[in-house]
């Protein structure tokens, strides 16, 4: 965790160290499973009163470097660097944007999922970014997931309901399938399906959720 300061106030980053290669999915936030940089980001900056920055996820992977040409020591450099770029959620300000990477002028950062157009604004299409506003709403939903999921266990609510995605479940590499019984076959279980939406479609449902 690291406090970035601005000209308004004190910042907050969060880094990862994943030792594979991850990024964050707002419909998985939404489904309450990908939600424990944003809970560190939620408790920290209310607890010291300061400002999100973002949450990033740093792959250690030793990636395999191609080429179809002889390259320079340079050029490898620059590879290795693009491979080690960030992922995750920033917050799209120009000024974080700069305090997250403070070589940038314009272009696309090699440390963080962000980009700055020609004309020095934030350039929204190569930047994983939310505003203020929606990085609130996404705090707020942390704080309604997970009083949600308490509720849930209080009042005896513990069906066995594991996420579907892209074809994939945790159920593939689970070690407790002959425990738990999971079966959809024969004991009309049945997945939680995460459905793939664009980022506004989901603020828009965790804004209804936390108005609620
Ligand atoms: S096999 Fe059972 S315990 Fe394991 S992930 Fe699937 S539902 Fe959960």
């Amino acid at each position: 965790m690291i406090q970035l300061r601005g000209e308004d106030g004190k910042y907050l980053r969060i880094i990862d160290y994943k030792s594979s290669s991850k990024n964050i999915d707002l419909n998985e936030v939404y489904a309450g499973l990908q939600i424990q940089l944003l809970t560190y980001s939620d408790a920290i900056c209310k607890e010291e009163d300061i400002m999100p920055a973002g949450i990033f996820y740093f792959s250690l992977l030793e990636q395999m470097l191609q080429a179809d040409k002889k390259i320079s020591e340079e050029e490898i450099e620059e590879l290795i660097q693009k491979n080690f770029r960030m992922k995750g959620l920033i917050l799209a300000d120009i000024k974080v944007i700069k305090m997250n990477d403070n070589t940038l002028t314009s272009g696309s950062s090699k440390l963080v999922p962000a980009a700055i157009t020609t004309s020095g604004s934030v350039n929204e299409k190569w930047t994983n970014g939310v505003s203020k506003e929606e990085f609130k709403i996404l705090q707020d939903y942390i704080d309604y997931i997970i009083k949600q999921i308490a509720k849930e266990i209080f009042s005896g609510k513990i069906e066995i309901k594991p996420y579907y995605k892209n074809g994939k479940t945790p159920c593939e590499f689970c070690n407790y399938k002959t425990i738990c019984g999971f079966d959809t076959k024969q004991n009309k279980n049945s997945y939680r399906y995460i459905e793939k939406e664009a980022k506004e479609e989901i603020l828009q449902k965790m804004k209804k959720k936390i108005q609620k």
